[in-house]
């Protein structure tokens, strides 16, 4: 079988560059879990984690002008304006992470995923991980939370801004060989086994390639 006949995750596993794997972007919409198992799996790894939404909102805690530039976006549940998430992100990227990290929530558009091609070139993905949950799990996993953005109606503006915007770059990325799907519905025990032996088997095939 080659890789182009293979499943999607099959696919994906066969694609990662052998000289370097862990650069990892986990995507998901909100209330898939990214943020407890981005965590997990970066110190397993032994790479850091960066989290934009984390990031955003330490700008917002802080009042400083990113954050108050991103404060009303992200009080409705919309995506801030790229070029602002670019610049809180592109300083957090330098050569210390260059051989490894763990991304969580950027890049989530297209135009996103290209830009981050183009300008940071030198952080090439290795792998993207969607972490696949219904809305109907992820609101109620929601409703047990107490950030601000996680009001129920402007939780369900997030949900469909993840479909609508997200969706393409996930294809985006599966066309290019780096996505592979993980069920995030079950328990975080499961979730985080399956990504352990995602990131396992990806690592013993790259052993084995050099
Ligand atoms: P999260 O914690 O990942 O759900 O992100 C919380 C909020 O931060 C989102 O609803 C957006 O308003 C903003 N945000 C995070 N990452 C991005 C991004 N890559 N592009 C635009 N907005 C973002």
């Amino acid at each position: 079988m080659t890789p182009s006949t293979l499943p999607r995750d099959e696919r994906a596993q066969h694609s990662v560059s052998p000289s370097a794997a862990c650069r990892l972007l986990l995507a998901g919409p909100p209330g898939a879990g990214k943020s407890t198992q981005g965590r997990a799996l970066a110190e397993r790894i032994d790479v850091p984690y960066l989290s934009t939404g984390e990031l955003l909102r330490d700008e917002v805690r802080r009042e400083t002008r990113i954050g108050h530039h991103a404060a009303d976006y992200m009080d409705m549940g919309r995506l801030v304006p790229d070029w602002l998430m670019v610049y809180a992100l592109e300083s957090k990227l330098n050569d210390a992470t260059q051989r490894g990290f763990v991304l969580d929530g950027y890049p989530r558009t297209v135009e996103q995923a290209e830009r981050f091609q183009r300008s940071l070139g030198r952080f090439r993905l290795d792998r993207v991980i969607e972490l696949a949950v219904p809305e109907d799990v992820a609101m109620a996993r929601i409703a047990t939370r107490h950030r601000t953005d996680d009001d129920a109606q402007v939780a369900r503006t997030r949900f469909h801004t993840y479909r609508r915007e997200t969706g393409p770059m996930l294809e985006y990325f599966a066309a290019a060989g780096l996505l592979a799907t993980v069920d995030g519905s079950r328990s975080p025990e499961a979730v985080a086994m399956a990504l352990s032996q995602l990131i396992d088997t990806q690592t013993r095939r790259t052993r084995s390639w050099t």
